[in-house]
């Protein structure tokens, strides 16, 4: 991803608004708020059928098709929580699979030992420390073999509800380029986007952000030239303007 930090000497609106926050690489708050109107206006939310965790409903398996995704496509992430749900729907059930047979299972996703490795911790962790129930909160969800920041935030937001906007590779490309955020690390990001973003986009930010990086900012050629935010994006004055 590139992210440059845009020189302060590159821009030509507002120029003395931006001083300060320029400096940082970040948008001021007003300008956070209006990307955020926009991004609003242009991209769709959260709806009904918004594509997240296999059954995510869900959320025992909801966690175990997170722990899943980490580097793989979904459709292969798909294939292996199938493979996997149809041999074990509890935690009980996944801790008495022997780990070879839950690897062989979750093959399609790739890293399968260490997934099935954390599969069985995170079991263990749940019936031990949680009664069996998945816990809502992210320090609760964080605690469990396997699951860092982002798992933790797709299953509080998708599963739960939860007001978060969860990061994924979209999320952290295009909040850094526009300077919602400023961070080289997704976790980086999740907290900025956290901190900075107002809190009515926070329901629905994480959807209007990844649709708006699939639709327009693209990773490798951002459509620039259909853009909605160009008078705003840090990346856009340093590079196109
Ligand atoms: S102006 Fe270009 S880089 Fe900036 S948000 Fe829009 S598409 Fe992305």
């Amino acid at each position: 991803m590139s992210t440059p930090r845009p020189a302060a000497s590159a821009r030509t609106r507002k120029p003395g608004a931006r001083v300060g926050a320029e400096a940082e690489g970040l948008l001021p708050p007003d300008e956070v708020e209006e990307a955020f109107r926009r991004l609003k206006a242009h991209m769709p939310g959260r709806a009904p059928g918004a594509k997240g965790p296999k059954d995510h409903r869900d959320p025992f398996r909801s966690v175990v098709s997170c722990i899943l995704s980490a580097q793989s496509l979904d459709r292969n992430t798909a294939k292996a929580a199938d493979a996997l749900f149809a041999l074990a729907k509890t935690p009980q059930a996944l801790l008495a699979l022997p780990e070879d047979e839950i690897a062989r299972a979750i093959k399609p996703c790739g890293l399968y030992n260490t997934k099935a490795r954390n599969l069985k911790r995170m079991a263990q962790a749940l019936l031990d420390e949680h009664g069996g129930v998945v816990p809502q909160t992210r320090e609760g969800l964080m605690s469990l073999p396997g699951v860092g920041r982002k798992c933790a935030d797709i299953v509080m937001s998708f599963t739960f509800d939860a007001d978060v906007i969860a990061v994924d590779t979209h999320v952290h490309r295009v909040s850094n380029r526009i300077g919602l955020t400023r961070s080289a690390s997704a976790d980086g990001t999740a907290d900025g986007l956290a901190a900075r973003a107002p809190v009515w986009a926070q329901t629905d930010g994480h959807f209007w952000l990844i649709q708006f990086g699939k639709a327009v900012c693209l990773g490798r050629r951002p459509r620039c030239e259909s853009c909605f935010l160009t008078d705003l994006c840090l990346w856009f004055s340093a590079n196109r303007a």
